[in-house]
């Protein structure tokens, strides 16, 4: 099988488990080893040196720590590398662990202490480069500022497509063009492999809050980076120094879940479609951001740079901040939760939440609400959105009587 060139869908089921049927077994082993047996100290010493320092275990050797290699999670980034068509893939404990992780090895690889990134982005990742905890200066700017921002001691360029909260499409070839000898980073959390895969694009690493679509079912918390294997040498040296290693049974979840990524997002994205559509007849919204709808898309770049929309929408309520606590709290079905990309639908208001640490010049309007839509059939999460909105309504109808 590991000879055979195959589809994604399929890449997705089997990447990772090439070995199992030598080890004769069908499921994935789950490895919980914190410690492994040292052959002789010679060899034992040799083998914690070379995974230390970001290497792989070799023949005869042994695994060490756990800190420093799990077999579970290596499986789990073999086959999120193949999805990502990279040439490997580094697992951490969260994804602002990924993120940091990638911070500090790049700026220790390079000597380099300045980032460019791209905003909107997630507001932790906004909240950790605002802050210059790392040491690292960062310069904010919008997509057409990359170029001008862009210095001799820029290690990075960081940027999200589609972005969070906003679902803003970046045009991931100009950035890399703009950016020239400098490596971009792409969050590719909201798209996920099956949609869009980043290095193709020329972008150096692709990251994930793999907490999101990857997992899928909400009960994991991990990252990860995809990357070449010079990039990932410098990311496993970093995470065994820091020691944000991903646990083996978030790894056997991940890649558990891995299997059913594609038919996921391709189900949840038509589900959103439907519900996205919806949301555009209701007075009670002033804009729905829907990255499948072509006012939200001016560049074209669902179809070329991603290959489908995704199952994000955020929606801006006519009566503002009112309305938009209004509606998360009156859903039964979406459940008033931060986080995305489970087969549940979850809605949460970023201003407040995932957001709340951005500066007030560059974060999202009160207005604003984001759905992450799940596998439940569209016709009955609209039948909840549209119960929730006339309370939602009711408070624009107040806020408008409150005014005259
Ligand atoms: N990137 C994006 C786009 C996110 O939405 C999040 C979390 O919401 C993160 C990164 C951070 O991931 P984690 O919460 O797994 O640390």
């Amino acid at each position: 099988m590991a000879s055979m060139t195959l589809h994604p869908d399929s890449i997705a089921v089997h990447a990772g488990r090439d070995d199992l049927a030598d080890l004769g077994v069908h499921a994935l082993p789950l490895d919980l080893s914190s410690t492994n047996p040292l052959p002789d100290l010679e060899l034992g010493g040799m083998s914690y040196e070379v995974l230390a320092t970001g290497g792989h275990p070799f023949e005869g050797g042994s695994n060490v720590y756990a800190r420093l290699w799990n077999p579970t999670v290596a499986r789990f980034e073999e086959a999120l590398a193949r999805l990502e068509h990279a040439e490997e893939a580094v697992a951490f404990s969260s994804g602002m662990a990924a993120m940091t992780a990638t911070m500090l090895a790049i700026a220790h690889e390079t000597g380099k202490r300045h980032v460019v990134a791209v905003r909107p982005l997630y507001g932790g990742t906004d909240h950790l480069l605002a802050s210059g905890q790392l040491g690292i200066e960062t310069t904010f700017c919008s997509p057409d500022g990359v170029a001008a921002a862009v210095r001799d001691d820029t290690a990075l360029v960081v940027l999200e497509s589609p972005a969070n909260p906003t679902l803003d499409l970046v045009d991931i070839r100009a950035i890399v063009a703009a950016a020239g000898e400098v490596p971009v980073l792409v969050d590719n959390t909201f798209a996920t492999p099956v949609l869009q895969q980043p290095l193709d694009l020329g972008a150096a690493l692709s990251l994930h809050s793999a907490t999101k679509y990857l997992g899928g079912h909400g009960d994991v918390v991990g990252g990860v980076v995809a990357c070449d294997a010079r990039h990932a040498a410098a990311l496993r040296r970093t995470r065994a120094i820091t020691g944000a290693i991903m646990h083996p049974l978030a790894a056997y979840l991940l890649h558990r879940g891995l299997a059913t990524l594609p038919v996921r997002v391709r189900a949840q994205q038509a589900g959103a479609r439907i519900v996205a559509e919806w949301l555009t007849t209701h007075d009670g919204i002033a804009r729905v951001r829907f990255p499948g709808f072509a006012e939200c898309d001016p560049l074209g770049l669902v179809g070329t740079q991603q290959s489908g929309p995704g199952a994000m929408i955020s929606i801006e309520l006519a009566g503002g901040y009112d309305a938009a606590r209004a509606l998360t709290t009156s859903v039964r079905l979406f459940t008033h939760a931060v986080s995305l990309g489970s087969v549940d639908s979850l809605i949460q208001h970023p201003a407040a939440l995932t957001h709340r640490p951005v500066q007030s010049d560059a974060k999202p309007s009160d207005a604003l609400v984001r759905l992450s839509i799940g596998l439940e059939d569209p016709a009955d999460l609209i039948a909840d959105l549209e119960q929730a909105l006339e309370a939602s309504v009711g408070a624009r109808d107040e806020r408008r009587a409150a005014a005259v």
